[in-house]
């Protein structure tokens, strides 16, 4: 359920709706946008803010700045796709915040018109939750609208600052994001399977205990298996592992048994001499795993025995890969779990970068109920906490 107000709870008409977008897009070297996703996914909120004369003022943040100018981080070559897109003009101011811009919001911007600010990280203060900052763009609008789901973990001013002074709801894609996140926690159709995989143990912390007291079966794979199976007294060789986790390893897995959760790790496992993408490999058992060599991947037993339990679950959540997908020759494992996923029938739910890109590569993106545009805020849902960019919207 969702809480919170949103833009079909307000009356936007004649307004100056000042609109978080989430526009993080990669750009390649001559400064164009190489994957549109998270522009198009803003199209509704800013169809329907048009359709309703609300005059429009979008902030962004793109990259990483360091609260200075950098023109490679401009925002124009959003501007531009957003403006090709909508088929309408979107003018893009070269600041954050001016007296020219409060001005041109006041008098020059029409309804159904699209303005966009310059990126807010080339300001100090929208990292800082500076007070200033929150209080001057609000100045320029009536309303404001959080559609950033992907930043809605961060308390930064455009997101828990801004909201503070101007009545605040959100967007149809924060909506989305919540609602089909938090249906994962509070009504999954069962069986309702979770599968992490990734690096580390320590990023997925909050998670998988929160998720213990949720999903029927919990799919460990990926770089923090070895912890997982050094903490079950196994030999790991070189596999990346994180020492100081094991207490929390094994206080999972005893966690998984009371909570009687069926927590399945690889039955076999495709390791490499070096950590290299042309090396040689070998597929061994957990416990079988030669001094020397690493875990890179799950082995072809462990992506049949994954994929049969995607095809008898009736939700899923995925996030994370389960080998080094970004090497053909330890992406095996990955590919079979995305396809199992897309093709199981059930509710199916992906987030995080990496898997988000194998999804894509792999052309499954139609084939899954909601891929989340948020890796950090998705996770930081899961895990049960509060996001900054929701507790600031006005409640129903
Ligand atoms: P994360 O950044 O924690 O989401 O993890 C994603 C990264 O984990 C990807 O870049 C993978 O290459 C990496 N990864 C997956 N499995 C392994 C593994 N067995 N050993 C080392 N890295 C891995």
């Amino acid at each position: 359920m969702f809480d919170r107000k949103t833009i079909r709870d307000i009356d936007v008409r004649g307004k100056r709706v000042i609109v978080r977008v989430d526009y993080n897009v990669p750009l390649d070297e001559e400064l164009s946008v190489t994957d549109d996703t998270r522009i198009r996914l803003s199209l509704p909120t800013l169809e329907y803010l048009r359709k309703n004369d609300a005059k429009i003022i979008l902030m962004a943040h793109l990259g990483r700045p360091k609260g200075v100018p950098e023109d490679r981080f401009r925002l124009d070559p959003a501007a531009t796709r957003l403006q090709e897109l909508m088929g309408v003009e979107v003018k893009k101011f070269d600041e954050v915040y001016s007296e020219e811009i409060k001005d041109y919001t006041e008098t020059v911007l029409g309804p159904g018109e699209i303005v966009m600010l310059e990126n807010l990280r080339f300001h100090p203060g929208e990292k800082s939750n500076d007070r200033a900052l929150s209080k001057a763009l609000a100045s320029l609008a009536d309303i404001y609208v959080d559609d950033a789901f992907g930043a809605a973990h961060r308390a930064h001013a455009s997101i828990a600052g801004v909201p503070e002074f101007i009545p605040a709801v959100s967007g149809f894609l924060l909506e989305k994001e919540v609602e089909t996140l938090n249906s994962l926690l509070e009504s999954p159709e069962r069986p309702f399977l979770t599968i992490l995989g990734g690096s580390k143990v320590s990023d997925k912390i909050q998670v998988i205990r929160n998720l213990l007291d949720k999903v029927d079966t919990l799919i460990l794979g990926g770089g923090m298996t070895y912890t997982f199976l050094k903490a079950k007294g196994m030999e790991i060789g070189r596999s990346i592992c994180e020492d100081d986790q094991l207490d929390y390893a094994r206080e999972m897995m005893e966690l998984a048994e009371s909570n009687t959760v069926k927590l399945l790790l690889p039955v076999d496992i495709t390791v490499a001499r070096e950590y290299d993408k042309d090396s040689d490999l070998k597929v061994v058992s957990p416990d079988s795993i030669p001094a020397d060599w690493m875990g890179l991947d799950i082995g072809p037993e462990t992506a049949r025995l994954f994929s049969r339990e995607a095809g008898s679950s009736s939700t899923i959540f995925w996030n994370g890969p389960v080998g080094v997908f970004e090497w053909e020759r330890f992406s095996k494992g990955t590919s079979s779990i995305a396809f199992a996923v897309a093709e199981s029938g059930a509710v199916t739910v992906a987030g995080g970068g990496d898997t988000v890109a194998a999804i894509k590569m792999y052309g499954l993106s139609d084939k899954f109920s909601h891929i989340s545009s948020g890796g950090g805020a998705s996770m930081e849902l899961l895990e049960g906490k509060l996001l900054p960019g929701i507790e600031a919207l006005m409640k129903k």
